[in-house]
């Protein structure tokens, strides 16, 4: 009997030391085997997915993603939403994309195929074929395991958006029946919007992918096998823990570089795995340097790099709809081969795709309804990563006498938003795709950086580190970010998130007026007697001006105001106001006249959607210069919302 106990004593402490190695609790647990067709353009596949339901209550019902479905016909939500008719009417009979589920099994045996239903839980589109649900013949129960087997057919899209084919370059991404996330005693399983990303629980993936052999493979995880196969392919085995989706790419074209990046403080080391496209061979060294900046930067600031591989994609530039995108330990860049080296669009695209390894990967939140959590967390990251590798002053472009950062130019963005929506939205509902390109990005990020000069440097540091550690593997919602904030600061910031993040109202703080007059000497009656200006000359006698600046609030939103206000004999005075009522007036009797007033001197509310009525010069100011360069940075702009990155 002991000897059974110590084994049973042994195997419970195994397990247990096993349990609190993964980084993540495993809800899912696929094995998938996937073939290319290259001719088809499609992936045959077989998965065997156990789901846990880590729930409280039985569950009588799954249901799946079936993403590709999106790219189907011109009436799934996706192309109705994204006006994607138009451009899935260019498509031919051979071009659309589509995944079939051939057959559904629980692995006793039990055949499920004929209980698959397609539902459409988000807008009652019954053309939507993005989410299926199969009925159980009996429930699972909490904390017990379905396993279920299931052949698909996943027919590539020509390369619209994220997945797809151009030639023989393949981007195999959303591309299996991936179950959605069970909580709070109902599926969260939205359908595929024009605008949404995408949201699901963390597990264990084995695929094993089957591709012509001269091909080069890239895909999410660690290599485990690669076989030759007699019929001219090759077989790659992948595997990866604590990870919530699957992605792989195969094409001729790629030349494959790796390298092992090693960090001593905190410990990371990983094998770099760079797939660039012959064409962009050029753009190698740029790319590998961007990546070791990301590695290091997120590493520093937010936590170690967990993984043992990262892989870096650059898609043929005929494929652009595919670069930009994040998976698991994978993404796509952006290599477009003549950029200058002070462009720095390949290095902000790497960047922002490595970083969301961290926030879409690890911290992993629902993108389908917050998705500023991931997009605009990153951004704010990708800023900070950019300002520190390639100068604060000329991140994003350094070209002669034209400099612009990072921030200014996601300022900038934000600046021409028109403020139809909040930064916290689900995402199928903004106003458009560009509402919610500049709300989740740009709005979020500038958010974040008003917050870190509002908190100071140091706080907002400890802020996103905390965030980070608390929420890794754990799907956060809006609220615990900004009660982790609250933590850190020890300061109540309700009225900054309520404001910033919940309303599309504006930010926009203006130096009103500024007059001075000189105070004129009794003149008039005075107790029945008349007094003149001659009356009261006296030798040496200082003049008075009665001094008074006007600050007002355009914008509905509110903010603590610094002023700074300068008089002719260089004296300064610094003034606080609320920022509470619609103007306020600051008055001053001096010898002297004042000379300017500004707020916000040290330029710290990057939210305020007008700088340059922030100051006011009693003598004309000279602003053609100020004028030009926002004329070039709007052009910027628009050349930046012709680039799509996710
Ligand atoms: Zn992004």
């Amino acid at each position: 009997m002991k000897k059974i106990a110590l084994v049973v004593f042994v195997c419970l402490f195994v397990l247990n030391c096993f349990g609190f190695s993964a980084l993540s609790k495993h809800v899912v647990d696929y094995r998938i085997k996937a073939k290319l067709v290259p001719a088809e353009m499609a992936v045959i596949g077989e998965e065997v997915l156990t789901w846990l339901n880590d729930s409280e209550v039985p569950v009588s019902e799954l249901q799946f993603h079936l993403y590709l479905n999106a790219f189907k016909n011109n009436r799934s939500t996706f192309m109705k939403e994204g006006g994607g008719s138009s451009r899935g009417s260019n498509l031919k009979s051979g071009e659309w994309g589509y995944i079939d589920v051939k057959k559904i099994l629980i692995k006793d045996g039990i055949d499920l195929t004929l209980m698959m239903e397609f539902i459409h839980p988000d807008d009652n589109n019954s053309d939507d074929q993005t989410v299926m649900q199969v009925l159980l013949p009996e429930p699972v129960q909490p904390q017990e395991t379905i396993t279920l087997k299931i052949e698909f057919y996943s027919k590539l899209p020509k390369n619209l958006r994220r997945a797809g084919y151009y030639d023989d370059f393949f981007m195999v991404a959303q591309w299996f029946p991936k179950i959605g996330v069970f909580e709070d005693g109902e599926w969260n399983c939205h359908q595929y919007h024009s605008n949404s990303e995408f949201f699901a629980d963390f597990g264990i993936f084995e695929v094993e992918m089957t591709v012509p052999k001269e091909y080069v493979l890239g895909a999410t995880g660690v290599r485990k096998g690669e076989t030759e196969n007699s019929d001219g392919t090759k077989t790659y085995t992948h595997y990866q823990e604590d990870v919530h989706d699957f992605a792989w790419t195969a094409c001729s074209d790629y030349v494959e570089f790796r390298e092992q990046y090693t960090l001593n403080d905190p410990p990371v080391n990983t094998e770099m795995i760079l797939l660039v496209h012959r064409t962009h061979l050029n753009l190698k060294e740029r790319f590998l340097q961007s990546l070791k900046y990301g590695l290091e930067f997120y590493s520093q600031n937010y936590g170690a790099y967990p993984y043992e591989t990262i892989t870096l994609v650059d898609p043929p530039i005929k494929a652009l709809g595919a670069g930009g995108m994040e998976y698991p330990t994978l993404f796509t860049t952006l290599g477009i081969s003549f950029l200058p080296e002070g462009l720095r669009l390949p290095e902000m695209v790497t960047i922002h795709e490595f970083g969301h390894g961290y926030w879409y990967g690890i911290v992993a939140n629902n993108e389908f309804e917050e998705a500023w959590l991931d997009e605009g967390i990153n951004t704010y990251s990708e800023i900070k990563a950019m300002d520190k590798y390639y100068g604060s002053d000329r991140s994003m472009i350094d070209l002669g006498c034209l400099k612009i950062s990072d921030a200014l130019q996601n300022r900038i963005q934000m600046i021409a938003s028109e403020r139809l929506d909040p930064v916290v939205k689900k995402s199928w509902e903004f106003n458009s795709g560009g509402s919610y390109a500049l709300n989740v990005y740009q709005k979020a990020a500038v958010t974040l950086l008003t917050l870190e000069n509002y908190l100071g440097e140091d706080v907002m540091a400890r802020v996103m580190k905390a965030f980070y550690e608390r929420w890794k593997f754990a799907h956060p919602k809006t609220d615990d970010f900004v009660a982790v904030a609250e933590k850190v600061s020890g300061q109540d910031l309700a009225w900054f998130f309520d404001q910033f993040l919940h309303s599309p109202d504006k930010l926009d703080y203006a130096v009103g007026s500024l007059r001075s007059r000189e105070i004129k000497e009794p003149e008039g009656l005075f107790q029945g007697q008349l007094k003149s200006p001659s009356d009261n000359k006296e030798e040496g006698r200082e003049k008075t001006y009665k001094n008074e600046v006007v600050v007002v609030r355009k914008g509905e939103l509110i903010f603590p105001q610094e002023i700074l206000i300068v008089f002719e004999n260089g004296e300064e005075v610094r003034e606080r106001w609320d920022g509470k009522d619609r103007w306020t007036r600051f008055t001053y009797y001096k010898p002297v006249d004042l000379k300017s007033a500004q707020l916000d001197p040290e330029k710290k509310l990057l939210l305020d959607i007008n700088h340059l009525n922030n100051s006011l010069t009693r003598k004309p100011n000279k602003l053609m210069p100020l004028k030009c360069a926002l004329d070039m940075m709007l052009k910027f702009q628009k050349l930046l919302t012709v680039i799509s990155m996710e």
